[in-house]
């Protein structure tokens, strides 16, 4: 009964993405499936999500650091929060006669295009406000050059950074 069995699959991995919100990875849509049924493979899941955006039952967005899953089936915008790594949708509508001034410009046949806006998120934006960024400048007094024979021990590294671990 291979045919139920990937029926039953492939609603199991429609409705882990419908469950959620936010956007998931297909590692986290793996993980939620695999909690309603244990058997339920990764390779599995990750080709019915495939089928799934090809079939447009769900929409896979090209986010940074990983592909994610919507339930929107519109066509639409994201933004992603280069911090916490937070994808929401963005509050514009899709501009279909970008779609086509493209073509006519280039004779490319388009199919659709994708925007994705980054920054900080509110969130992170306040924390980033709150908290001056760690990032010092290296001002060049590494250039000193002649005469000195033994340079002192030089440890480099960031104010909010590991402890250099010392081998003597
Ligand atoms: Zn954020
Ligand atoms: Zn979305």
């Amino acid at each position: 009964m291979k045919g139920k069995r990937t029926t039953r699959q492939r609603l199991q991995v429609l409705e882990a993405v419908r469950a959620r919100n936010d956007h998931p990875t297909a590692d986290q849509i793996y993980l939620d499936a695999r909690r309603a049924d244990g058997k339920i493979s990764r390779g599995t899941v990750y080709r019915n999500l495939a089928e799934l955006a090809a079939q447009g039952e769900i929409t896979h967005a090209r986010i940074p650091g990983a592909d994610r899953y919507d339930l929107r089936q519109d066509q639409h915008y994201h933004l992603y929060c280069t911090r916490c790594g937070q994808v929401v949708d963005a509050p514009i509508a899709y501009r279909p006669e970008d779609d086509a001034a493209v073509e006519q410009a280039t004779g490319f046949q388009i199919t659709r295009h994708r925007l994705v806006f980054e920054g900080l998120c509110p969130a992170c934006a306040a924390a980033n406000h709150h908290k001056p960024a760690p990032r010092e400048e290296l001002s060049d007094h590494t250039n000193h050059e002649g005469g000195i024979t033994h340079a002192p021990e030089q440890v480099c590294r960031h104010p909010d950074g590991e402890e250099p671990s010392r081998s003597l």
